[in-house]
């Protein structure tokens, strides 16, 4: 994979993961003052990916002097976490603070929540995936060290470039997107892409509505005035107001797909989960850990036809069904 310029100091690095499906990565090298926005994931092919296409520019990874990461998924902080230990700094959205202590707060008890969020979804049958794979939920897990925390439309200068930090919850709590005025420019994370359309997911043990910010985090920046939309994986892309439109129609259609499912008396999260249409693979041929990230998707929708009165749930024998008031 080759670096691509997209300004005289903007630099689109392509970290290589070849075990995802999204293939890569972008990291953004910003040359005049060695930063780095988002990484990639942790790994032998992505540390030499990075450090081959840093070359041409004269730079080591250890040159870098900072990393400015969208939000805090293992694809763009994971390979920052390893670069990190050279003394490299790391800014993060100032939501990132809440999120790392909730998550901490979690890993105590993950996997019994974990466990107990398929009876509450309606998975029981699914049970064994997690008894057999406890070792992936061990609690010893350190998150990452932040040196600097962005305020939501908090500027600054970095070499050359002026950046505005606008913060777009939904995909992930704390992701932020940097907004490039002067060249007309939006680094915008996985907060919109191209093509997919990021996970919007909520547990079973967590009580927000990231549907609801997702959409607002997409009104918040549809009409943001740009040319050019640097994202995180796939390729950039340049209309953004078409495309968050698409994004908002995208979710309205599955939130109208699963209240159809209720039509038939009430549905647990995997019985919607299951009844509605995936761009991905059919439910049947899904493995556990697809099907639960499906759940997930599921549920944050089923929370909030909730939350609009569109759906109500109630509770019997530790599941939640859900259906139609
Ligand atoms: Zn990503």
């Amino acid at each position: 994979m080759k670096p691509e310029n997209i300004t005289d100091t903007i630099v689109q690095l392509k970290v290589p993961m070849s075990r995802n499906p999204l293939g890569k990565t972008f990291s953004y090298l910003l040359k005049e003052s060695r930063t780095l926005i988002d990484t990639g994931v942790p790994s032998e092919e992505a540390y030499t990916g990075l450090s081959d296409q840093l070359e041409p520019y004269g730079l080591k990874p250890k040159d870098i002097e900072r990393i400015i990461i969208t939000h805090l998924h293992n694809d763009h902080i994971g390979l920052a976490q390893i670069l990190q230990e050279d003394g490299i700094e790391i800014w993060a959205g100032s939501a990132a603070k809440e999120r790392q202590e909730m998550m901490v707060n979690e890993w105590d008890n993950l996997y019994e929540n974990t466990l107990k969020e398929l009876d509450l979804f309606g998975g029981q049958q699914y049970k064994h995936n997690i008894t057999k794979n406890k070792y992936v939920f061990k609690s010893d897990v350190k998150p990452m060290q932040i040196d600097r925390y962005l305020a939501d439309g908090e500027k600054f200068t970095l070499g050359d470039l002026d950046l505005e930090v606008i913060w777009t919850p939904g995909h992930s709590y704390e992701h932020i997107c940097l907004l490039n005025q002067k060249n007309r420019i939006l680094f915008s994370g996985d907060h919109v892409l191209p093509k997919i359309t990021s996970h919007v997911a909520l547990h079973s043990y967590r009580d927000h509505d990231p549907l609801g910010e997702y959409l607002s985090s997409l009104e918040k920046i549809q009409d943001v005035d740009v040319d050019t939309i640097l994202p995180g994986h796939e390729w950039t892309f340049n209309d953004l107001k078409p495309r968050t439109q698409q994004l908002m129609t995208h979710h309205r259609n599955r939130l109208d797909e699963m209240k159809e499912t209720l039509e038939d008396g009430p549905q647990t999260v995997y019985d919607v989960g299951s009844k509605v249409h995936w761009d991905s693979r059919p439910w049947p041929v899904m493995t556990f850990w697809t099907k639960r990230m499906a759940a997930t998707e599921t549920f944050a929708h089923l929370f909030y036809l909730e939350k609009m009165g569109e759906v109500k749930r109630e509770t019997r024998r530790d599941t939640w069904y859900f259906s139609l008031p």
